[in-house]
């Protein structure tokens, strides 16, 4: 315990508000740089969005920023892989099927090399439509987000306090308190709000663009899978098939256009996300129709350019957000960059 702290108030180096997968991330790197870390949720460890993806990190980026991003996030979790082989983490094949108008644009999006596979590659439920290509080569890599949230924060560096919502901070760089809803109180010299779609306007600097939210679906799809199956990604729809073979299940995952919805009041899976996904199974697999079962469904917090966005201004904590439900895919990216900002303001 450091020379300031109480019992009733104990003193870490950071306290960070949200244990998401940006959370937890933030978390396991600022541990490795020798800080103490507190993290809180208002639930437990993983529960907001982060516990509803059967997320993957595909090549795809839509400009050079978010290209830097995916890379730096995939050389980030190839090295924890090598040093935590057991972490819930694996690479799969991955393949699109896409317009043979649209692959020069999707060639442009796509980090890596994308060659022609053949159908054979893919399930032999999927029907590719007469104008359609298949292409392939790179490699997604699937995370079970929830349960790697856990094992990013194993480690002695970092103490969770679970069920403890943060109602309000007061103080400034050097010494933060963040207030608990039941009264309690944590002590740290920097602060970082990573509460997904939870963060609100007042939690953003004055003039910053308030944060937005919007609904994310997967479809569960009875269809067997196996480990060497790969992701079939439909790139017209902005839509994927994963499989998990965990599961014995395929999700279909698909961007639901319906945007600010409260992550306490996500509004259930609508006549239209069933529309849009019937629609993306007729065209592609129409024998998967029938296979169609529940549905996860959560929001995110959207930032600009469909990445996170790092906020940072004098006297206060410093933002993470904007998952853009890509928020797995970014993570080790966006800790980097809070370490950044942290360092800059010291
Ligand atoms: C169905 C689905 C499929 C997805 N597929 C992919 C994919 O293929 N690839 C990909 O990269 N991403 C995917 N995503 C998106 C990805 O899961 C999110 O971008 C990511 O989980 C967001 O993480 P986060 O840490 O920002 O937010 P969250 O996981 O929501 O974490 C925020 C945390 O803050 C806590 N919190 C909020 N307010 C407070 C408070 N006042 N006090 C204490 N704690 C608080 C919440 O309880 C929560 O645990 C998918 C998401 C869904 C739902």
């Amino acid at each position: 315990m450091s020379p300031t702290a109480t019992p009733d108030v104990p003193d870490f180096d950071t306290v960070i508000v949200g244990a998401g997968v940006l959370g937890c991330a933030l978390a396991h790197r600022l541990v490795g740089t020798g800080r103490r870390v507190a993290l809180l949720d208002r639930r437990t460890v993983g529960s907001g969005c982060s516990g509803h993806a059967g997320a993957i990190a595909s090549p795809l980026a839509r400009n050079d920023r978010l290209r830097a991003l995916s890379a730096h996030s995939r050389r980030w979790y190839a090295d924890y892989r090598r040093q935590r082989p057991d972490a819930p983490l694996r690479t799969l094949p991955i393949h699109f099927l896409c317009a043979e108008g649209n692959t020069d644009a999707l060639r442009e999006r796509c980090t890596e090399p994308l060659r022609p596979t053949p159908e054979a590659a893919l399930p032999p439920w999927i029907a590719v439509p007469g104008d359609t290509v298949v292409l392939g080569g790179p490699e997604a890599l699937h995370g079970q987000v929830a349960e790697l949230c856990r094992v990013l924060t194993g480690s002695a560096g970092v103490t969770v306090y679970e069920c403890a919502p943060v109602l309000g901070w007061s103080g400034g760089p050097g010494a933060f308190t963040a207030e608990l809803s039941d009264g309690r109180r944590v002590r740290a010299r920097e602060l970082v709000l990573a509460k997904g779609s939870w963060l609100a306007a007042a939690d953003l600097p004055p003039g910053a663009p308030p944060p937005r939210t919007k609904k994310i679906v997967s479809y569960v799809l009875d269809l067997p899978a196996g480990p060497a199956d790969p992701v079939v990604y439909l790139a017209d729809h902005d839509a994927f098939l994963l499989p998990r073979p965990e599961r014995g299940q395929w999700w279909l995952s698909i961007t639901s256009p319906e945007w600010d919805c409260h992550p306490d009041d996500v509004p259930a899976a609508s006549p239209d996300d069933l529309r849009i996904v019937r629609a993306v199974l007729a065209a592609y697999a129409p024998a998967a129709v029938s296979a169609l079962r529940g549905a996860s469904v959560h929001c995110d917090s959207y930032a600009g350019d469909g990445g996170p966005l790092v906020t940072t201004a004098p006297g206060r904590p410093v933002v993470v957000h904007g998952g853009s439900g890509s928020g797995f895919r970014y993570a080790p990216a966006a800790a980097d960059a809070v370490l950044g900002a942290l360092e800059v303001s010291r």
